[in-house]
């Protein structure tokens, strides 16, 4: 049906979509998203269809793709280019371009996002680069067409010539949008497992393993900021696949890696082995261990707070803000004088200001003071657009502690 819908339209788009004052306000302050309660009609749009978007007046806003089943309706693909380059032929373009910024801001590295969705005007679609294998994530019924598809594998090959595309499932999401099962595979190529470098230190890629392998991509920037500062004895907490600790292994006299996954301490403890690395790694919940390290009166040089999102909903905000401020005073608490903190949050609904006001009331309890080395974000490869706040969710604060 979605692909039905997309290789019809060719040239203008299939279907119409009308929507009430509120969704047109939203657009105008540059959001590309329109909600299914502020949609009024829609006429002849076929689940991920790219359809003409209308005021009540019948003006055109612009063009967008339609999901049938999302509470997000419509994501624009915004009125420029959509009437001279109609969709799907447009992805070239955007393909092309979102290729070319990251010409511009990811230098030598061998890992980055190379399509960010919404903030590279390709929503619901998202490719990472793992050295020579591409990884891609279809979110969306618009993306999910086979025009579409074939013409993502196309460009990928002609920029990358890849040795290997693997698509990656989020089942959840492919229900969410009530599209039909897939398996996760490879789309192209014959290699699904590859290692790359990021600042010098490799990593593994497993395409295929059910585990996530590869890396936080968004915090690339962030592993060689707290690179600059890390020295003595570090503790990395939520280390993962050790992304923080094994760049710390660099500059550090020994550091410790704690996550409550053991599958993900697996690949850690791999990824030490192909650095030629000797690192602990505890398998234990954060809060527990932080509390026992203090009742034991372990103290460390450089600590790393790099938790999941806490807050998933603006309504979690105080109880997430509650788990931030419990990790952070117990990571300040057990910091030497002239240590570093470095303190991430990706809850997008925890915003920088209520984090660093998070930070500093900790700080107060404790009794310690921040100097604050480096307000950070996501790497440039995950473009922040202004008028689309959900685009920035990360906040890394690199601090120095007295
Ligand atoms: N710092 C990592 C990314 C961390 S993602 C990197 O740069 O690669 C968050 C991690 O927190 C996940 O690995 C998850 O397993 C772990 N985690 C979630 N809840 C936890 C808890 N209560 N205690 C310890 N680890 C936890």
């Amino acid at each position: 049906m979605t692909s039905q819908a997309l290789s019809r339209s060719e040239a203008s788009p299939a279907g119409q979509v009308t929507v009430g004052p509120r969704g047109a306000a939203r657009l105008r302050r540059g959001h590309p998203w329109i909600y299914r309660s502020d949609v009024l009609s829609v006429a002849g749009a076929e689940p991920g269809a790219w359809v003409a978007v209308l005021d009540p007046s019948g003006n055109m806003l612009g063009t967008a793709l339609y999901s049938s089943a999302s509470e997000i309706a419509l994501r624009m693909l915004s009125d420029k280019d959509a009437g001279t380059h109609p969709w799907p032929g447009l992805l070239r373009r955007r393909l092309a371009d979102a290729i070319a910024w990251r010409a511009q801001v990811v230098g030598a590295a061998q890992a980055y996002r190379v399509v960010f969705s919404e903030a590279d005007f390709l929503p619901g679609l998202v490719i990472d680069r793992f050295n020579d294998v591409l990884s891609l994530q279809v979110l969306t019924q618009g993306m999910d067409g086979d025009a579409v598809r074939a013409i993502v594998l196309e460009e990928l090959q002609r920029h990358f010539s890849p040795a290997g595309i693997v698509e990656r499932v989020d089942e959840r999401i492919r229900e969410l949008e009530h599209l039909p099962p897939r398996t996760p595979g490879l789309l192209a190529g014959t290699k699904a497992d590859t290692v790359f470098t990021l600042n010098g230190v490799r990593f593994q890629y497993a395409g295929l393993s059910g585990q996530k392998t590869g890396a936080f991509l968004d915090q690339r920037e962030n592993y060689a900021a707290a690179a600059r500062y890390a020295h003595g004895d570090a503790l990395d907490v939520c280390c993962y696949q050790g992304g923080f600790a094994l760049h710390l292994a660099a500059v550090c006299e020994q550091v410790t890696g704690v996550d409550s996954s053991r599958p993900a301490l697996e690949v850690a403890e791999r990824n030490a082995a192909l650095n030629g690395r000797e690192l602990e790694w505890i398998e234990a919940n954060a809060f527990d261990l932080l509390k026992d390290y203090a009742a034991g009166g372990r103290q460390f040089d450089t600590i790393v707070l790099d938790p999941p999102a806490f807050a998933k909903s603006r309504k979690a905000v105080p109880t997430a803000l509650r788990g931030y401020k419990e990790l952070n005073l117990r990571a300040l608490k057990m910091l030497r004088p002239g240590g570093l903190l470095v303190s991430c949050s990706c809850s997008y609904h925890v915003s920088e200001s209520e984090f660093l006001e998070m930070l500093a009331q900790a700080a107060l309890d404790a009794r310690r003071q921040l100097r604050v080395l480096e307000r950070r974000t996501q790497a440039l490869d995950h473009p922040v657009l202004l008028t689309v706040p959900e685009t920035q969710y990360l906040k890394c604060i690199v601090a120095w502690v007295r």
